[in-house]
């Protein structure tokens, strides 16, 4: 099995490394590719800096119009493939099928918004802000931007980043998960048959921590984007900050679901398991740690464990599975470990997903729906990151003490609530300290014309991913302050 190749200066190109990594099935651990790995590998990311940095020399020239009008042709590219898009996200990062589906509609939503950027990145202007003098802000784009992506959205997350770093002017490199190298290496080979862009401008290199040091350490990359685990997150902003860059690092999450009482038991049910075990509990935005408020925990309890208890698990393309494996054996033992870890601290495992049997998949990593109950506060996994199809059940009598122990937690990325009291929620979006807050919703993901927000251990940095944000992080702001002297006119 050959290594994938990198996409550099408009061409594909066989890595320096040589060392490579196999990349997995998640639901046979078949092998299905190979992908460079190693020092090697940072030869070519020097490679592909000094190449888009060409690019971007002419690129940041060209009129915003014209940079957008590939973007409308990638829409198109992406919505005629999706299909095919999807069920490489299903074989190499194990989600369903239709969870991938939805996973490309959220990344071609961020080509949509970022067709707008001819509006979007408009500035003001304001005249005689002295006798004679006018001022205004322009934007204008940086250089190189690179992006680190994580393996739990391969054919989304790329996208928060990428049409808003080249429609602003920048050239782009991105450094895949080595995990889920092949869904980009896909979109780029139909982006390189389908669009004509300047050589050099999009790029996507391989590799592991040597090729993201080599984007942190290299002087022409202007801006860093990554996602991915909050440990990574931390050094991913120190290291590209020490060395001048822009960085918006978004990590990991542990994300809370308060149930009030008058919640209706149907819908929250529904919603939250979704929520818990969509993408097998792999998502930044799983709902982690449910809440039942007051007296009455046992409805709600009941209604989640016999949900738990009745999802189906198996491999992501047939069409009857409602949750796939976790990407990896490691990731498989990890979470194992964690609900072990669980019942030593004094949780009630009231729903044991380990070693499930899978007809047909029995060497894939799967975890059925687990939940775990009881856990002390002061205890070590009730803020842990799971990532995993695990559920904790806590409880308070009341919201009050609910949003205290919500914004002790390290994280931020995400809290919702479940109820038909306007005031109880008003107090809950106000007063919680997370970036991304759901009201009757079970996975608070912004739509691509918002921010993706992000608090505390879940983000370092200032402008988030997507929307405005992303316009203004890669954009550099100018003012100009100008006079022209009444004498100096001649007549006209
Ligand atoms: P990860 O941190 O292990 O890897 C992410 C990227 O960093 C990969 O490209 C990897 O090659 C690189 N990397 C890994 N170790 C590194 C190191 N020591 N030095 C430099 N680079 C390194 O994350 P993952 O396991 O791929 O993804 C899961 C994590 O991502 C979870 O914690 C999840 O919450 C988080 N995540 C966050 C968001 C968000 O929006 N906040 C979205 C998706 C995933």
């Amino acid at each position: 099995m050959k290594v994938l190749p990198n996409y550099i200066n408009g061409a594909w190109v066989s890595s320096k490394s040589k060392e490579s990594l196999d990349v997995h099935n998640p639901a046979t651990q078949e092998v299905i590719a190979k992908v460079p790995f190693g020092s090697g590998a940072a030869i070519d990311v020097n490679n592909a800096i000094e190449l888009a940095h060409e690019a971007y020399l002419e690129w940041k020239d060209v009129p915003t119009m014209q940079r957008i009008q590939p973007l409308f042709k990638l829409k198109t590219l992406l919505e005629n493939h999706k299909e095919g898009i999807a069920t490489l996200i299903t074989n190499e990062c194990g989600k369903t099928f239709g969870e991938s589906i939805g996973e490309i509609q959220r990344a071609i939503e961020n080509v949509e918004v970022a067709c707008g950027t001819h509006v979007l990145s408009q500035s003001e202007f304001s005249e005689n802000v002295a006798t004679g003098i006018d001022e205004f802000m322009i934007r204008q784009p940086i250089g190189v931007s690179a992006c680190i992506t994580p393996f739990n959205f391969p054919g989304m997350i790329p996208f928060w980043f990428l049409p808003y770093a080249i429609a602003t002017g920048n050239a782009f490199i991105l450094k895949t998960s080595e995990k889920v190298p092949m869904t980009m290496q896909y979109v780029f080979e139909l982006i390189d048959k389908h669009i004509d862009l300047p050589k050099g401008l999009l790029n996507m290199v391989h590799g592991g921590k040597e090729s993201v040091d080599a984007l942190l350490q290299h002087p022409k990359v202007k801006t860093i984007s990554f996602v991915g685990s909050t440990a990574v997150a931390r050094y991913i902003y120190s290291e590209g900050t020490k060395y001048g860059k822009r960085v918006q690092a978004q990590g990991g999450a542990k994300n809370p679901v308060v149930i009030m009482p008058d919640a209706d038991i149907e819908m929250t049910t529904k919603i939250i398991t979704d929520s818990v075990y969509g993408c097998a509990g792999q998502r930044c935005l799983a709902a982690s740690i449910i809440i039942p408020v007051g007296d009455d925990k046992g409805i709600f309890q009941e209604a989640l464990v016999e949900a738990a208890k009745t999802r189906t698990v198996g491999y992501g393309m047939d069409k009857s599975t409602e949750m796939g494996p976790v990407i990896n054996s490691d990731s498989k033992v990890r979470v194992e470990r964690l609900i072990e870890k669980g019942i030593q601290e004094g949780g009630n495992l009231l729903v044991d997903g380990r070693n499930p049997k899978v007809s047909g998949f029995e060497k894939g990593n799967f975890i059925a729906p687990s939940i775990i109950e009881g856990l002390p506060l002061d205890g070590e996994l009730i803020s842990t990151e799971i990532f995993g199809p695990v559920m904790s059940l806590a409880n308070f009598k009341q919201l009050d003490d609910t949003i205290d122990f919500i914004n002790k937690g390290l994280y931020g990325n995400m809290a919702c609530i479940f109820t038909r009291d306007g005031l109880a929620a008003r107090k809950f979006r106000s007063e919680v300290m997370a970036g991304n807050i759901g009201i009757n919703i079970g996975v608070a993901a912004p739509v691509a014309q918002f921010p993706f927000s992000g608090w505390k251990e879940s983000f370092f940095g200032d402008l988030h991913g997507q929307g405005r944000h992303a316009i203004e992080f890669f954009t550099q702001t100018k003012v100009v302050i100008e006079r022209w002297p009444k004498n100096w006119s001649r007549k006209f």
